[in-house]
Protein backbone atom coordinates (compact mmCIF):
# COMPACT_ATOMS: atom_id res chain seq x y z
CA UNK A 1 0.00 0.00 0.00
CA UNK A 2 1.39 3.30 -0.63
CA UNK A 3 0.69 6.24 1.30
CA UNK A 4 1.16 9.72 1.03
CA UNK A 5 2.10 12.33 4.22
CA UNK A 6 1.31 15.71 3.52
CA UNK A 7 3.26 18.10 5.55
CA UNK A 8 6.74 16.81 6.47
CA UNK A 9 7.67 17.94 10.05
CA UNK A 10 8.30 15.91 13.06
CA UNK A 11 4.71 14.13 13.13
CA UNK A 12 5.23 12.83 9.46
CA UNK A 13 8.86 11.86 10.37
CA UNK A 14 7.35 9.86 13.61
CA UNK A 15 4.04 8.59 11.75
CA UNK A 16 7.16 7.15 8.90
CA UNK A 17 8.73 5.90 12.31
CA UNK A 18 6.16 3.93 13.45
CA UNK A 19 4.81 2.14 10.21
CA UNK A 20 8.37 0.09 10.22
CA UNK A 21 6.25 -3.41 10.63
CA UNK A 22 2.96 -2.30 8.39
CA UNK A 23 3.33 -3.42 4.92
CA UNK A 24 3.65 0.35 3.19
CA UNK A 25 5.48 2.44 1.66
CA UNK A 26 5.42 6.30 2.61
CA UNK A 27 6.32 9.34 0.96
CA UNK A 28 6.62 12.76 2.46
CA UNK A 29 5.35 15.85 0.75
CA UNK A 30 5.65 19.81 1.89
CA UNK A 31 2.64 21.12 2.39
CA UNK A 32 0.71 22.74 -0.43
CA UNK A 33 0.75 26.40 -0.56
CA UNK A 34 -2.45 28.10 0.21
CA UNK A 35 -3.57 31.80 1.13
CA UNK A 36 -4.69 33.77 3.82
CA UNK A 37 -7.78 32.26 3.46
CA UNK A 38 -6.83 28.60 3.09
CA UNK A 39 -7.43 28.12 -0.95
CA UNK A 40 -4.89 26.96 -3.13
CA UNK A 41 -5.21 27.84 -6.74
CA UNK A 42 -6.56 25.65 -9.03
CA UNK A 43 -3.53 25.15 -10.87
CA UNK A 44 -1.77 23.98 -7.62
CA UNK A 45 -4.63 22.03 -7.22
CA UNK A 46 -4.40 19.97 -10.66
CA UNK A 47 -0.58 19.67 -9.88
CA UNK A 48 -1.21 18.11 -6.48
CA UNK A 49 -4.28 16.12 -7.37
CA UNK A 50 -1.56 14.42 -10.81
CA UNK A 51 1.06 13.75 -8.33
CA UNK A 52 -1.25 12.04 -5.57
CA UNK A 53 -3.72 9.89 -7.47
CA UNK A 54 -0.79 7.33 -7.55
CA UNK A 55 -1.58 6.57 -3.98
CA UNK A 56 -3.59 4.08 -2.16
CA UNK A 57 -4.34 6.85 1.02
CA UNK A 58 -3.38 10.33 1.28
CA UNK A 59 -3.13 11.66 5.05
CA UNK A 60 -1.98 15.23 6.15
CA UNK A 61 -0.10 15.62 9.75
CA UNK A 62 -0.59 19.43 10.17
CA UNK A 63 -4.63 21.43 9.37
CA UNK A 64 -3.08 24.18 7.33
CA UNK A 65 -4.14 22.37 4.11
CA UNK A 66 -7.10 24.06 1.51
CA UNK A 67 -10.27 21.67 2.03
CA UNK A 68 -10.72 22.15 -1.85
CA UNK A 69 -7.04 20.41 -2.87
CA UNK A 70 -7.96 17.60 -0.55
CA UNK A 71 -11.51 17.62 -2.40
CA UNK A 72 -10.23 17.15 -5.86
CA UNK A 73 -7.63 14.60 -4.25
CA UNK A 74 -10.68 13.07 -3.27
CA UNK A 75 -12.19 11.78 -6.47
CA UNK A 76 -8.98 10.19 -7.20
CA UNK A 77 -7.75 8.74 -4.24
CA UNK A 78 -8.61 8.02 -0.20
CA UNK A 79 -8.19 10.76 2.10
CA UNK A 80 -8.37 10.15 5.68
CA UNK A 81 -8.95 11.60 8.25
CA UNK A 82 -12.31 12.88 6.88
CA UNK A 83 -12.37 16.36 4.64
CA UNK A 84 -15.21 17.23 6.84
CA UNK A 85 -13.76 17.23 10.45
CA UNK A 86 -10.23 18.85 8.65
CA UNK A 87 -13.08 22.07 7.49
CA UNK A 88 -14.51 21.90 10.81
CA UNK A 89 -11.26 22.07 13.07
CA UNK A 90 -10.19 25.15 10.31
CA UNK A 91 -12.74 27.49 11.94
CA UNK A 92 -13.39 27.89 15.44
CA UNK A 93 -16.92 28.96 15.17
CA UNK A 94 -17.54 25.52 13.00
CA UNK A 95 -15.91 23.96 15.93
CA UNK A 96 -17.95 25.56 18.75
CA UNK A 97 -21.05 24.97 16.51
CA UNK A 98 -20.55 21.03 15.91
CA UNK A 99 -19.58 20.62 19.53
CA UNK A 100 -23.21 21.97 20.72
CA UNK A 101 -24.73 20.24 18.02
CA UNK A 102 -23.36 16.79 19.37
CA UNK A 103 -24.44 17.95 23.12
CA UNK A 104 -20.64 18.56 23.64
CA UNK A 105 -20.32 21.31 26.43
CA UNK A 106 -18.08 24.12 25.66
CA UNK A 107 -17.97 27.69 27.02
CA UNK A 108 -20.10 30.57 25.56
CA UNK A 109 -19.22 32.19 22.29
CA UNK A 110 -20.11 33.93 19.54
CA UNK A 111 -19.44 35.27 15.79
CA UNK A 112 -17.40 38.81 15.54
CA UNK A 113 -17.34 40.63 12.33
CA UNK A 114 -17.48 44.33 13.47
CA UNK A 115 -16.48 46.48 16.41
CA UNK A 116 -19.96 46.87 16.69
CA UNK A 117 -20.12 42.82 17.47
CA UNK A 118 -17.53 43.26 19.50
CA UNK A 119 -18.86 45.65 21.94
CA UNK A 120 -21.75 43.33 21.86
CA UNK A 121 -19.67 40.31 23.27
CA UNK A 122 -17.99 42.28 26.01
CA UNK A 123 -21.63 42.66 26.79
CA UNK A 124 -22.89 38.82 26.40
CA UNK A 125 -19.48 37.34 27.60
CA UNK A 126 -18.44 39.87 30.03
CA UNK A 127 -14.79 40.75 30.81
CA UNK A 128 -12.61 39.24 30.39
CA UNK A 129 -13.02 37.60 27.40
CA UNK A 130 -11.19 36.18 24.31
CA UNK A 131 -10.86 37.44 21.03
CA UNK A 132 -9.77 34.94 18.96
CA UNK A 133 -9.25 34.44 14.89
CA UNK A 134 -11.57 32.09 13.74
CA UNK A 135 -9.04 30.37 11.20
CA UNK A 136 -5.29 29.34 11.16
CA UNK A 137 -4.50 30.32 14.39
CA UNK A 138 -2.29 28.23 16.22
CA UNK A 139 -0.53 27.70 19.24
CA UNK A 140 -1.91 31.00 20.84
CA UNK A 141 -1.32 33.21 18.07
CA UNK A 142 -3.94 35.73 16.93
CA UNK A 143 -5.80 35.81 19.98
CA UNK A 144 -6.25 38.42 23.01
CA UNK A 145 -7.43 38.50 26.16
CA UNK A 146 -9.76 41.42 26.83
CA UNK A 147 -9.78 42.57 30.22
CA UNK A 148 -10.99 46.15 29.86
CA UNK A 149 -13.16 48.04 28.13
CA UNK A 150 -9.82 49.83 26.98
CA UNK A 151 -8.44 46.92 25.40
CA UNK A 152 -11.32 46.31 22.75
CA UNK A 153 -9.66 49.37 20.45
CA UNK A 154 -6.61 48.27 20.76
CA UNK A 155 -7.99 44.03 20.00
CA UNK A 156 -9.83 45.90 16.74
CA UNK A 157 -7.08 47.09 15.89
CA UNK A 158 -4.52 44.14 16.48
CA UNK A 159 -7.54 41.64 14.62
CA UNK A 160 -10.04 43.19 12.69
CA UNK A 161 -10.82 42.87 9.27
CA UNK A 162 -10.29 38.92 10.21
CA UNK A 163 -13.24 36.60 10.97
CA UNK A 164 -13.54 36.14 14.71
CA UNK A 165 -14.77 34.60 17.56
CA UNK A 166 -15.17 36.12 20.86
CA UNK A 167 -15.52 33.19 23.50
CA UNK A 168 -15.94 33.83 27.05
CA UNK A 169 -12.99 33.03 29.24
CA UNK A 170 -12.80 29.80 31.45
CA UNK A 171 -11.02 30.38 34.81
CA UNK A 172 -10.01 26.35 34.48
CA UNK A 173 -8.56 24.53 37.11
CA UNK A 174 -6.49 22.82 34.46
CA UNK A 175 -6.36 21.72 30.45
CA UNK A 176 -6.62 17.76 29.85
CA UNK A 177 -6.74 16.24 26.14
CA UNK A 178 -8.47 12.93 24.96
CA UNK A 179 -6.69 11.18 22.43
CA UNK A 180 -8.25 8.04 19.81
CA UNK A 181 -7.92 6.41 17.03
CA UNK A 182 -10.74 4.92 15.22
CA UNK A 183 -10.36 2.18 12.16
CA UNK A 184 -12.10 1.87 9.03
CA UNK A 185 -14.15 -0.99 10.71
CA UNK A 186 -15.46 1.92 13.35
CA UNK A 187 -13.60 0.39 16.29
CA UNK A 188 -11.83 2.90 18.77
CA UNK A 189 -9.10 3.03 20.83
CA UNK A 190 -9.00 5.19 23.28
CA UNK A 191 -5.90 6.72 25.28
CA UNK A 192 -5.85 7.83 28.80
CA UNK A 193 -6.47 11.47 29.63
CA UNK A 194 -3.81 13.60 29.67
CA UNK A 195 -3.07 16.53 32.13
CA UNK A 196 -1.22 19.21 29.81
CA UNK A 197 0.68 22.33 30.87
CA UNK A 198 0.82 25.49 28.44
CA UNK A 199 3.00 28.15 28.63
CA UNK A 200 2.55 31.38 26.14
CA UNK A 201 0.03 29.26 24.18
CA UNK A 202 2.60 26.15 23.71
CA UNK A 203 2.07 22.60 25.36
CA UNK A 204 4.63 22.37 28.04
CA UNK A 205 4.45 19.01 29.35
CA UNK A 206 1.94 16.50 29.43
CA UNK A 207 1.10 14.33 32.44
CA UNK A 208 -0.91 10.89 32.06
CA UNK A 209 -3.76 10.23 34.13
CA UNK A 210 -4.07 6.63 35.11
CA UNK A 211 -7.25 6.98 37.22
CA UNK A 212 -10.56 6.00 35.19
CA UNK A 213 -13.10 8.46 36.42
CA UNK A 214 -16.25 10.34 35.43
CA UNK A 215 -13.95 12.83 33.87
CA UNK A 216 -12.05 10.51 31.68
CA UNK A 217 -15.23 8.72 30.76
CA UNK A 218 -17.21 12.17 29.39
CA UNK A 219 -13.97 12.88 27.42
CA UNK A 220 -14.31 9.28 25.72
CA UNK A 221 -17.86 9.83 25.17
CA UNK A 222 -17.21 13.10 23.66
CA UNK A 223 -14.60 12.18 21.31
CA UNK A 224 -16.43 9.27 20.49
CA UNK A 225 -19.50 11.34 19.07
CA UNK A 226 -17.22 13.18 17.24
CA UNK A 227 -15.41 10.31 15.53
CA UNK A 228 -18.70 8.69 14.98
CA UNK A 229 -20.02 12.04 13.30
CA UNK A 230 -17.57 12.24 11.11
CA UNK A 231 -17.14 8.42 9.96
CA UNK A 232 -13.65 9.49 11.58
CA UNK A 233 -10.28 7.05 10.44
CA UNK A 234 -6.78 7.69 12.14
CA UNK A 235 -6.12 9.16 15.18
CA UNK A 236 -8.06 12.47 16.66
CA UNK A 237 -7.34 14.75 19.45
CA UNK A 238 -9.89 17.19 21.88
CA UNK A 239 -8.63 19.58 23.91
CA UNK A 240 -10.64 20.39 26.92
CA UNK A 241 -10.55 23.11 30.27
CA UNK A 242 -11.75 21.49 33.37
CA UNK A 243 -12.89 23.76 35.86
CA UNK A 244 -15.12 22.30 39.19
CA UNK A 245 -14.35 18.59 37.27
CA UNK A 246 -16.37 19.47 34.21
CA UNK A 247 -15.21 19.47 30.93
CA UNK A 248 -15.18 22.42 28.51
CA UNK A 249 -14.35 21.21 25.14
CA UNK A 250 -11.76 23.85 24.15
CA UNK A 251 -10.75 22.64 20.19
CA UNK A 252 -9.81 19.59 18.19
CA UNK A 253 -7.19 18.28 16.16
CA UNK A 254 -7.98 15.88 13.58
CA UNK A 255 -4.76 14.72 13.16
CA UNK A 256 -1.82 13.15 15.50
CA UNK A 257 -1.12 15.41 18.42
CA UNK A 258 1.31 16.71 20.55
CA UNK A 259 -0.04 15.57 24.01
CA UNK A 260 0.12 11.97 22.64
CA UNK A 261 4.04 11.87 21.91
CA UNK A 262 4.14 9.90 25.33
CA UNK A 263 2.48 7.38 23.92
CA UNK A 264 5.87 6.08 21.45
CA UNK A 265 7.67 4.97 24.65
CA UNK A 266 4.49 4.81 27.12
CA UNK A 267 2.25 2.18 25.25
CA UNK A 268 2.02 -0.91 23.68
CA UNK A 269 0.93 1.03 20.10
CA UNK A 270 1.73 5.29 19.62
CA UNK A 271 -0.83 7.36 18.67
CA UNK A 272 1.62 7.31 15.50
CA UNK A 273 1.03 3.62 14.93
CA UNK A 274 -2.83 3.18 15.50
CA UNK A 275 -3.27 6.58 12.82
CA UNK A 276 -1.21 4.55 10.45
CA UNK A 277 -3.21 1.25 11.08
CA UNK A 278 -6.21 2.97 10.37
CA UNK A 279 -5.52 4.97 7.86
CA UNK A 280 -3.78 1.62 5.93
CA UNK A 281 -6.95 -0.66 6.40
CA UNK A 282 -5.94 -2.45 10.02
CA UNK A 283 -7.51 -3.01 12.99
CA UNK A 284 -6.77 -0.35 15.57
CA UNK A 285 -4.39 -2.11 18.71
CA UNK A 286 -6.52 -1.50 22.05
CA UNK A 287 -4.07 0.74 24.56
CA UNK A 288 -2.13 -0.82 27.04
CA UNK A 289 -0.15 1.84 29.16
CA UNK A 290 3.27 0.84 29.91
CA UNK A 291 3.86 2.18 33.77
CA UNK A 292 2.45 4.00 36.47
CA UNK A 293 3.90 7.26 36.43
CA UNK A 294 4.20 8.66 32.41
CA UNK A 295 5.62 12.47 31.66
CA UNK A 296 5.91 14.24 28.32
CA UNK A 297 8.14 17.18 28.18
CA UNK A 298 8.31 19.63 25.62
CA UNK A 299 11.59 21.20 24.20
CA UNK A 300 10.82 24.43 23.22
CA UNK A 301 13.69 26.52 21.24
CA UNK A 302 16.41 24.09 22.87
CA UNK A 303 17.51 20.65 21.68
CA UNK A 304 18.02 17.04 23.57
CA UNK A 305 20.41 18.41 26.08
CA UNK A 306 23.95 16.52 25.62
CA UNK A 307 24.36 14.32 29.10
CA UNK A 308 23.68 10.65 29.72
CA UNK A 309 19.40 10.16 30.33
CA UNK A 310 18.51 7.87 33.12
CA UNK A 311 17.38 4.22 31.52
CA UNK A 312 13.19 5.19 32.00
CA UNK A 313 13.82 8.15 30.15
CA UNK A 314 13.48 8.84 26.38
CA UNK A 315 14.45 11.55 24.23
CA UNK A 316 13.48 12.14 20.68
CA UNK A 317 15.18 15.23 18.53
CA UNK A 318 13.21 16.65 15.88
CA UNK A 319 16.69 17.69 14.07
CA UNK A 320 15.40 20.97 13.50
CA UNK A 321 17.70 24.11 13.47
CA UNK A 322 17.18 26.36 16.39
CA UNK A 323 14.00 28.80 16.39
CA UNK A 324 12.89 30.93 19.17
CA UNK A 325 9.47 29.32 20.43
CA UNK A 326 10.11 26.28 18.09
CA UNK A 327 9.68 22.59 19.34
CA UNK A 328 12.49 20.55 18.92
CA UNK A 329 11.52 17.53 20.10
CA UNK A 330 10.66 16.37 23.48
CA UNK A 331 11.48 13.46 26.51
CA UNK A 332 9.75 10.93 27.43
CA UNK A 333 9.66 9.56 31.58
CA UNK A 334 8.20 6.02 31.98
CA UNK A 335 8.46 4.78 35.52
CA UNK A 336 6.51 2.43 37.74
CA UNK A 337 8.31 3.77 40.92
CA UNK A 338 7.04 7.46 41.76
CA UNK A 339 10.69 8.07 43.58
CA UNK A 340 12.96 6.91 40.38
CA UNK A 341 10.25 8.61 38.05
CA UNK A 342 10.58 12.22 40.22
CA UNK A 343 14.53 11.56 40.36
CA UNK A 344 14.58 11.83 36.60
CA UNK A 345 12.16 14.65 35.86
CA UNK A 346 14.22 16.23 38.67
CA UNK A 347 17.63 15.77 36.84
CA UNK A 348 16.31 16.75 33.10
CA UNK A 349 14.60 19.74 34.51
CA UNK A 350 18.54 20.61 35.78
CA UNK A 351 19.54 20.29 32.18
CA UNK A 352 17.35 21.83 30.53
CA UNK A 353 16.14 25.68 30.09
CA UNK A 354 13.17 25.20 30.93
CA UNK A 355 11.11 25.27 34.64
CA UNK A 356 8.76 22.31 35.39
CA UNK A 357 5.05 22.88 35.62
CA UNK A 358 4.00 20.41 37.43
CA UNK A 359 4.48 20.11 40.59
CA UNK A 360 2.94 17.11 41.92
CA UNK A 361 2.86 13.92 40.33
P1 LIG B 1 -6.15 27.57 21.74
O1 LIG B 1 -5.34 28.08 20.60
O2 LIG B 1 -7.59 27.84 21.63
O3 LIG B 1 -5.85 26.13 22.09
O4 LIG B 1 -5.63 28.39 23.01
C1 LIG B 1 -4.31 28.25 23.53
C2 LIG B 1 -4.34 28.29 25.03
O5 LIG B 1 -4.89 29.55 25.49
C3 LIG B 1 -5.25 27.23 25.66
O6 LIG B 1 -4.59 26.01 25.78
C4 LIG B 1 -5.56 27.89 27.00
O7 LIG B 1 -4.46 27.73 27.90
C5 LIG B 1 -5.70 29.36 26.64
N1 LIG B 1 -7.13 29.65 26.32
C6 LIG B 1 -7.70 29.62 25.09
N2 LIG B 1 -9.02 29.90 25.15
C7 LIG B 1 -9.30 30.12 26.44
C8 LIG B 1 -10.51 30.45 27.17
N3 LIG B 1 -11.68 30.61 26.54
N4 LIG B 1 -10.42 30.59 28.52
C9 LIG B 1 -9.24 30.44 29.16
N5 LIG B 1 -8.06 30.14 28.55
C10 LIG B 1 -8.09 29.97 27.21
Amino acid sequence: MKIAILGNGQLAQMMIESARDLNVSIDTYPLPEIDRYGKSTPEEINRWQDKLQHYDVVTYEIENISVDLLQTVSQKTRVFPAIEALSVAQDRLLEKDNFKRLDINTNDYMAVDSFAELQKAAKLLSLPFIIKTRRFGYDGKGQYVIKTPECLEKAWEALGGHSLIAESFVPFDYEVSQIASRDQFGHIAFYPLVRNEHRDGILRETHVLMEKNELSIDAQEAVRRLLEHFDYVGTFAVEFFVKNNQLFANEMAPRVHNSGHWSINGANVSQFENHMRAISGENVVVIKTLAQHILMINLIAEDVPDIQLPVNSHAKSYGKSLRAGRKMGHINIVDNELETFINSVNMIYQNIKAKPCLEEF
